[in-house]
């Protein structure tokens, strides 16, 4: 249902992660932002709260320990100060982990905190996180519809061909172990976008678009919905990222807990916080520090950007078994909007799927700016489409909550 253009339409967009929580309030229609913060280290010696209002960058030190809750209350506090309260019509939750159940936003009740608990097991930092952030708002903003939106609802449309691992069939119904994927809702935006910049309709586009941030995934999509996605149970299975490994041999487990003799969180760690660009840089996570490196003709720098982009080419080929035809090659988060670096190799190693690179509009493509990339003789159209996770949860939460 569309938004009711003279009603009130902010809404608080929370996303908890396990030791932070970004936050922001948008207009729903609009898109524009009244204000935006991350607190972090929650929970440890030095937590902080850093926001932006009227363009203006604050930092606020919360006192040793504070976690999520206290961090709500400053910020209740702050939309207080700022009298930004009376325009609120709902609060957004960025849930990473919906499971099975959620193929849709939801506004909050008790069963769907049940079935967000349940799904909780899949992915406990994460979920964890976020029912505190659920519990903590509803506390702080009483009488404010709460909505979830889920990182994986997206992705409920893929077919038991793409979601299953081969592995016994009863992990799957007794437990729930499937690949669900992640960065739903981006995916989506982008593709959304991409369609109107292209002119088609969605339903009738095949795209394959590739989300590279922190965490970085692809998702092929044929006629407008996802068919599959290269995360999986957890947001660990897939491309090279940050500091995640992406697919490994499953094999290593043993390797490492008989002859290393790591433990279960060891792995754990080595997986998800050690590996990556900064497993093989020894440098950093970040990609802008990895480029510059490269750039300097530091080696291990220059494997480590070969080795994410020949990994991320060649998940994308892969995908055109599933949708057979590309209209065109998406890229986004903050190193797919912004390494024209990257995206050059990538295409590069594409070529076969009809794509190429204009160099000059490559260039141009950064801090969030949209647009073709692919020269004028390229058969596939590469775009760059900025994400906007947050429109897309304040704008389901808006007409959530009208619908109430
Ligand atoms: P998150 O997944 O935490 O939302 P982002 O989408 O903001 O992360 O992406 C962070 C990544 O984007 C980092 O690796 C960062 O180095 C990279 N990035 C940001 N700006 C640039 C740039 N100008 N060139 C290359 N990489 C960039």
């Amino acid at each position: 249902m569309p938004l009711q253009p003279s009603s009130p339409h902010h809404v608080l967009v929370l996303n908890c992660g396990s030791s932070s929580l970004k936050f922001a309030i948008l207009d729903a229609q609009t898109s524009d932002e009244v204000i935006s913060g991350l607190a972090e280290r929650l929970g440890s010696d030095t937590p902080s709260i850093k926001y932006k209002f009227q363009g203006k960058k604050t930092v606020v030190e919360l006192d040793k320990g504070q976690a999520h809750a206290n961090a709500i209350d400053t910020l209740v506090k702050l939309i207080k100060d700022h009298s930004l309260a009376e325009n609120l019509i709902a609060v957004g939750h960025r849930v990473v982990h919906g499971g099975e159940h959620f193929t849709k936003s939801v506004l909050i009740d008790e069963s769907v905190i049940e079935g967000i608990t349940k799904a909780a097991a899949l992915a406990p930092l994460h979920g964890h996180a976020n029912l505190l952030g659920i519990a903590a708002a509803q506390a702080s903003f009483k009488g404010l519809p709460q909505i979830a939106v889920f990182d994986t609802a997206f992705h409920q449309t893929m077919e038991q061909v793409a979601y299953l691992y081969a592995l016994p069939y009863k992990l799957y119904t007794d437990y729930g172990v499937r690949r669900y994927g992640f960065h739903g809702t981006s995916h989506y935006y982008v593709a959304s976008q991409t369609a109107k910049l292209l002119e088609k309709p969605l339903e009738h586009s095949n795209f394959i678009s590739a989300h590279l941030g922190n965490g970085c995934s692809v998702c092929a999509i044929k006629n407008g919905i996802s068919v599959d996605t290269s995360m999986g149970l957890t947001p660990l299975e897939g491309l090279m990222m940050g500091t995640r490994s992406g697919d490994i041999d499953p094999g290593l487990f043993n390797f490492l807990t008989t002859q290393l003799d790591y433990s279960a969180a060891q792995i754990d760690d080595l997986l998800n916080k050690e590996s990556g660009l900064l497993g093989i840089s020894e440098l950093s996570n970040d990609c802008r520090t990895i480029e510059d490196a490269a750039v300097t003709g530091n080696k291990r720098a220059m494997l480590a950007l070969d080795m994410f982009c020949y990994r991320l080419a060649k998940q994308i080929a892969a995908f055109m078994v599933p949708i057979q035809r590309l209209d065109a090659l998406i890229f986004t988060g903050g190193i797919g909007e912004n390494s024209d670096i990257i995206r050059q190799k990538v295409i590069k190693q594409l070529a076969f799927l009809g794509l190429d690179c204009d160099e000059q509009a490559n260039l141009n493509a950064r801090f969030g700016s949209e647009g073709i990339i692919s020269s004028a003789h390229a058969n596939t159209t590469a775009v760059v489409m900025p994400t906007n996770e947050e429109w897309v949860i304040a704008r389901d939460a808006a007409t959530i909550a009208q619908e109430q």
